[in-house]
């Protein structure tokens, strides 16, 4: 704060929220009737247990509650509210439901009330009226635990549209109702951020009124609202990103040309040439790095196309103008081994920095690196830190994009301010997909693998024929190959999947002995890190893993994949997890083993897998056949959090976004018109903050 009360800005740490969004930033527990405990609940399913969280839990769908048929017309499997009269309560035992039987002019039917009493209002003569599911029990109607029960009077409050909330255990459906009837009424009056023919042509409605619609509507809501919110939320990621982008633009890069003396001794090193999708990707990139503009491409390459190559050639581009080039990681082990990879070619040294470098070592990569004596640098997150100043970082490498969000863009962009962007990704993103994440961005695709690498046998076993794979992984064993087994997601929980993966280790050592290996993300980095080197070094012929060995890791002798409970795992995953095999020029194979009684859409799945090793099929297929609503398949595919908008959903809004973005940035390039200010507003409630911070930061 200033002298004068006022908001100076500046410090990145303190900025307040706008004040007119104070009360959706509040906790739940501020609202009277919602403990810890409530709130906790509902955090687990809203993803957080603020008064916003809340109202962004969107319903699955909604009851129509709105029939009042007759009895004798309730459809069986329809959820209904009847009104009728009570006229006979048998009282329920050990075994057996409370009854209460019921009557309207129509016929007769009965309330079962299991595990619990029936209401108090169920009394002999009452009127009453009850909603549920309809059903049909020796030949009448039956309502079993019927979710509403109120006396008659009460029928309108009860026959109308209920949203179907996404629930967990200990939560429901009327708890998260009275809650949402609590936090509509602090949704603020805010300005309208959406231009107003959009919205006209759209047929949307405002915010606070779409959030009414969709968390407690008074008929149907439609499409509209829904979509209105969505857009929203993909309207504040497009601008926050379009921002940071722009600002990246609008500072020019420089022109990197070299003499190809480093490649050239690079390539003499690595003893084969470059494949011809290799040659084009590094021509375009060569091209971008040649013009003064700054350049944001991704590298899209299947897992073994040899990308890394590619990446480092583009590196020693940078080390050859006498600049600076460094490559991030998503993890440690990743970052170790592209280390291995490059400091093996490259010609200039090369250093390592990641969170487990520390000391003299640390120190001598953090100097080297700010006196420019070092020119390429491999890490992990750690490399775009505060403390790391560079001396003339020409260019970032980015590996495995979809770790790597608007935030950390902006961080990177705070250490060149002309670095040049590659990205490398082995998951092939659809158009769309891309919009949303980079906004534009331009892209250089691998295909095909290097020469001299055959196709991976993949094949499907049920768990039941488990003796038989054990004996052919002796046999592999036997001839020296090396066996990678990776254990089930079982949950979201890492200590679950650990359970397994230790449980299956011991049934593996106790027939294998100490050929046995086991890698898991609980473990100490050491450790784990001498568990896969040990496999590395072909020490230890099988390890039995979690989905620790997903990214990257390079054991070239490795032929065997096993994948415990494959159906469990999303295709795109899998997919990635079989290229961990056949990167040597032997035979290669990997094995599907999953449950009996597979389902069809799973049985389909996986032979997809088995038929194809084209990356770009098998994401393209397994976007198709997830649909909406998987979110471990989404997740997977790399998209930034939403809460309100499927990209599968809203595909055409994103499309509309992107555009809308774009001209409202080319008229008010600062957000300081009118317009500008609301969309502000809509950022911060979206939490596009590091876009906000910077823009104000100016
Ligand atoms: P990616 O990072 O795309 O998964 P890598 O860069 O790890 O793929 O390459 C996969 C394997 O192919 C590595 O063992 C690499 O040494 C090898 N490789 C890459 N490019 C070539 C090439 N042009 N000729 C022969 N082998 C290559
Ligand atoms: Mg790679």
């Amino acid at each position: 704060m200033g002298p004068d009360g006022s908001y100076k800005g500046g410090s990145l740490l303190c900025q307040p929220v706008d004040s007119r969004l104070l009360p959706l930033f509040a906790p739940l527990t501020s609202l009277r009737g919602i403990g810890p405990a409530l709130a906790g609940k509902i955090a687990r399913v809203a993803g957080g247990s603020r008064v916003l969280d809340l109202l962004f839990h969107m319903p699955d769908g909604y009851l129509d509650r709105a029939a009042l048929p007759q009895m004798a017309d309730a459809q069986a499997g329809m959820v209904a509210t009847l009104v009728v009269e009570v006229v006979g309560v048998e009282e329920g035992g050990a075994r057996r439901p409370w009854r209460v039987m019921v009557r309207d002019g129509s016929g007769v039917g009965e309330l079962a009330f299991f595990g619990r009493r029936p209401p108090a209002v169920c009394q002999v003569g009452a009127e009453i009226a009850v909603s549920g599911r309809i059903e049909t029990f020796n030949g009448r109607v039956q309502l079993r635990n019927p979710d509403r029960v109120v006396p008659r009077e009460k029928a309108g409050e009860i026959a109308g549209i209920e949203p179907v909330w996404p629930l967990t255990a200990g939560l429901f459906p009327g708890q998260i109702r009275i809650a949402m009837a609590q936090v509509l009424p602090k949704v603020p009056a805010l300005p309208e951020w959406h231009d107003g023919p959009l919205l006209l042509r759209e047929g949307w409605p405002g915010f606070a009124e779409a959030l009414h619609a969709v968390q407690a509507p008074g008929a149907a809501p439609g499409e509209l609202p829904r979509a209105r919110l969505a857009y929203d939320e993909l309207l504040a990621h497009q601008v926050a990103m379009q921002w940071a982008r722009g600002r990246e633009r609008r500072r020019p890069g420089r022109a990197l040309g070299g003499d190809g003396a480093m490649r050239a001794a690079a390539l003499a090193r690595f003893g084969h040439a470059l494949t011809p999708s290799q040659a084009e990707a590094l021509s375009e990139i060569d091209a971008d790095l040649a013009t003064p503009r700054r350049m944001l491409r991704l590298l899209q390459g299947d897992v073994g196309s040899g990308k890394t190559l590619v990446a480092l050639l583009a590196m020693l581009r940078a080390a050859e103008c006498g600049r600076q080039a460094a490559l991030m990681a998503p993890t440690e082990v990743l970052a170790k081994q592209h280390f291995r990879t490059i400091s093996a070619l490259s010609p200039t040294a090369v250093v390592l920095l990641t969170g487990s470098v520390k000391g003299a070592e640390r120190r001598e990569a953090l100097a080297g690196l700010a006196e420019g004596r070092v020119k390429l640098v491999v890490g992990t997150h750690a490399l775009f830190q505060e403390a790391v100043v560079y001396e003339d970082l020409a260019l970032a490498v980015i590996d495995e994009q979809h770790r790597f969000g608007v935030e950390q863009r902006l961080q990177l962009g705070a250490k060149g301010e002309r670095t040049d962007v590659l990205v490398m990704t082995a998951t092939p993103i659809p158009r769309t997909l891309l919009l949303t994440q980079w906004g534009d961005m331009e892209v250089s695709r691998l295909v095909g693998k290097p020469v001299g690498r055959r196709p991976i046998r993949t094949t499907l076993h049920s768990l039941a024929t488990l003796p038989d794979v054990l004996d052919g992984i002796e046999r592999a064993l036997g001839r020296g190959e090396q066996i990678y087994w990776v254990c089930p997601l079982v949950s979201e929980s890492e200590l679950v999947d650990l359970a397994a993966a230790e449980a299956r280790y011991a049934v593996l050592a106790e027939r294998f002995g100490g050929r046995v290996g086991l890698a898991h993300g609980q473990q100490a980095p050491e450790v784990r890190d001498a568990a896969l080197a040990a496999f590395a070094e072909g020490r230890v012929p099988l390890l039995v893993a979690t989905t620790v060995v997903e990214v990257g890791v390079d054991v070239r002798q490795a032929t065997v994949m096993v994948i415990e409970h494959a159906e469990r795992f999303g295709l795109a995953q899998l997919h990635q997890l079989r290229g961990r095999v056949g990167r040597g020029e032997a035979q290669s194979y990997c094995l599907l083993l999953h449950e009996e009684g597979l389902t069809r859409a799973m049985r389909q799945r996986l032979s997809l897998l088995r038929d194809t090793e084209d990356g770009f099929r098998i994401a393209d297929v397994d976007f198709e056949l997830r649909g909406g609503g998987d979110a471990l398949g989404r997740r997977q595919s790399g998209m930034p959090g939403y809460r309100l908008a499927d990209p599968e959903l809203h595909g055409r809004l994103i499309e509309i976004a992107h555009r809308d973005a774009a001209v409202l940035l080319e008229r008010d390039p600062r957000l300081e018109g009118e317009r500008g200010q609301a969309v502000r507003l809509l950022m911060r409630l979206f939490e596009r903050n590091a876009a906000v911070r910077t823009l104000e930061a100016g």
